[in-house]
């Protein structure tokens, strides 16, 4: 057995609290206070069943389309209708509660998004959103996170130059691995965003990897987002021209990643978006000023990847709405369902119901 590094630990002691939830089943005593008027679900990559490397820390960012149908029949049957972000909104600012509602998002613009998720998104009649980052149909994205899993997966050892510093990794076995991802992820979150593509693109460049490519055989080309665009369960929504942290960046900047995103994608489709998200979307990288400027540069709504239900006074904070990630940790219907009961995020949240600090 190889030891636990935090990148398995977290997920094993999570699972454990999730089911210890579950079948106690006590979040009975949380559901009625705490499962709220709605979710907006998040998603990234879309894959066949199939089995995984055992190195595979971007793995929370994959789901199975047998996972994506279940959950799409699941929450049907559990009552929810299934809208698109302009109805969140019109029911959020209505105060229409009638019914209990999920969105179901899917951040960066994969091409797995067209080819395995819009299948079953038609299937069942839902409507869903892409926000696309635009450096991705563009072919100028560096998918560092994923290009960082490859270095690492391919090599016995590593060498970057950190904040001026040499450093090194042995990374032979996949323990190693995953301490090297550990030290090097968190690194590269902190620095300032240039700086961390320019420190991936020399690792990828020593390794052999060509950052380009790897972001052409991921993207969604302008074609194929302009025929999702003309799919009436489709929304186009913006997510940034780099998937900058955007709490990183000078305001002047911020803002020509916004709008040169927003430009792109109604001049390659013809509908403005009017919706958006953050990249990463954590406290870090969007939190007051990113929610203000984004409100004030006229999206109706926002989404973060604090973890919430919905609930009314969210009316009063829509370009700071919280998600519920789908993730290749639990791809299991009873978490979706113990995440629909609000609880876990009752807890996690400390009882609060606006986490847009
Ligand atoms: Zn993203």
């Amino acid at each position: 057995m190889s030891l636990l590094t935090s990148s398995t630990l977290k997920p094993r002691l999570m699972k454990t609290a999730l089911n210890t939830l579950y079948y106690s089943r006590l979040y009975r005593f949380l559901e009625r206070d705490w499962q709220g008027v709605g979710a907006i679900f998040t998603l990234h990559h879309i894959s066949l069943p199939g089995a995984g490397a055992a190195f595979a820390p971007n793995r929370i960012l994959d789901v199975t389309t047998d996972f994506l149908d279940d959950t799409l029949t699941l929450v049907r049957e559990a009552g929810y209708d299934i809208v698109s972000l302009d109805e969140v909104r019109r029911r959020l600012r209505e105060r229409d509660f009638s019914r209990r509602f999920v969105a179901f998002t899917l951040d960066d613009g994969y091409l797995n998004n067209y080819k395995l998720a819009w299948p079953i998104f038609r299937r069942h009649n839902a409507p869903f959103t892409i926000y696309v980052a635009t450096a991705l149909p563009d072919g100028n994205a560096l998918l560092w996170w994923e290009i960082l899993e490859r270095v690492i997966a391919g090599q016995a050892e590593i060498s970057a130059t950190i904040d001026g510093r040499q450093q090194t990794w042995p990374t032979g076995d996949t323990t190693e691995k995953y301490a090297a991802w550990d030290a090097i992820y968190q690194q590269l979150r902190r620095m300032p965003e240039v700086e961390q593509r320019r420190t991936v693109a020399d690792l990828a460049e020593a390794c052999g990897i060509d950052t380009r490519e790897h972001c052409i055989e991921q993207s969604m080309s302008w074609d194929i987002i302009r025929e999702l665009a003309s799919d009436d369960l489709v929304t186009i929504g913006a997510h940034t021209v780099n998937h900058y942290a955007l709490a990183k960046l000078p305001e002047a900047a911020l803002i020509d990643e916004v709008t040169r995103s927003r430009a792109l994608i109604e001049e390659h489709t013809g509908v403005r978006p009017l919706h958006f998200s953050y990249p990463y979307g954590d406290p870090s990288s969007a939190a007051a000023r990113e929610f203000r400027l984004i409100e004030s540069l006229g999206f109706h709504t926002a989404t973060t990847t604090r973890k919430a239900m919905l609930y009314p006074e969210h009316a009063d904070h829509l370009t700071a709405l919280p998600r519920i990630s789908l993730n290749g940790d639990y791809q299991s219907n009873h978490y979706t369902r113990l995440f629909l009961t609000g609880a876990p995020f009752a807890l996690s949240n400390r009882f609060r119901r606006l986490v847009v600090d």
